[in-house]
């Protein structure tokens, strides 16, 4: 695609995603995906899903609007087994019909990533060959997608709407405004399964070298990267090209 054709593609989707904040920015959860889904990207919406803590509530309401929509999930090869196993379950559990497992590019993680320890040396550019880039060619034939960010999970991510135009395409958090108290509720009253690592302290699960317990709520992002400034693998950063 040239230049000029990726500025067409921006252009048109800031003018949807003003006409859809217009028509539907009072919109959220089941009732925001229920449009999106069946009336304005009927067959051209996928949610991405990290089956990670938070994730059945998401997923959940998904399968209540359409069990068939497709869900994007990325497996890094970095997961704990515990979020493999989990994601036959959830899927099972709420009917999912139409899961895509990505991976990375295997000639890419062998030139790049051959011993696997990219993720010690430069994180950034560890994301970026097994989650960016799966994901931008996953939602190749996408107009947009579904992700389920919170505000209180605080940083870059307290200040989101609900719908946004992200690199091109729509993307939709249908979340964005719940509370903690809400995700709860949620899992309680539609009795889902959790991730087997809550129990242990793990109450943001990623891939495993860079996910780590803390055992208490006050930051739930604070075990992803431990001790370094980044707070977010680069899905959610527009444009993000992994320097
Ligand atoms: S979270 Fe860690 S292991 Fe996973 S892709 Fe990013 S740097 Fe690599």
């Amino acid at each position: 695609m040239t230049g000029g054709d990726n500025r067409s593609v921006r252009a048109r989707a800031r003018a949807r995603h003003r006409a859809l904040s217009r028509a539907y920015g009072h919109l959220d959860g089941l009732e925001l995906l229920r449009v999106m889904i069946e009336d304005e990207f009927p067959g051209r919406i996928a949610l991405v899903s990290s089956f990670g803590a938070e994730a059945a509530v998401l997923l959940d309401l998904v399968a209540q609007v359409n069990p068939a929509t497709p869900v994007v999930f990325l497996d890094t090869g970095k997961l704990f087994p515990e979020t493999l196993a989990y994601r036959r379950r959830l899927t099972a559990h709420l009917g999912l019909t139409n899961l895509h497992t990505i991976q990375p590019d295997v000639q890419e993680l062998a030139g790049r990533d051959s011993d696997g320890s990219l993720w010690r040396r430069n994180p950034n550019s560890c994301c970026y060959l097994r989650k960016v880039l799966p994901l931008e060619r996953a939602l190749a034939g996408f107009e947009a997608w579904i992700s389920g960010r919170k505000r209180f999970h605080g940083a870059n991510r307290s200040g989101i709407e609900t719908i946004e135009a992200v690199d091109g395409r729509i993307k939709v958090d249908p979340l964005a405004q719940w509370s903690r108290e809400d995700v709860e509720m949620a899992f309680v009253t539609r009795n889902l399964p959790r991730h087997p690592l809550v129990d242990e302290g793990y109450l943001s699960i990623g891939c495993q070298p860079c996910t780590t317990r803390i055992g208490s709520e006050a930051d739930l992002r604070a075990g992803r990267w431990e001790g370094s400034e980044k707070t977010e693998c680069g899905i959610h950063k527009a444009g993000w090209s992994g320097a």
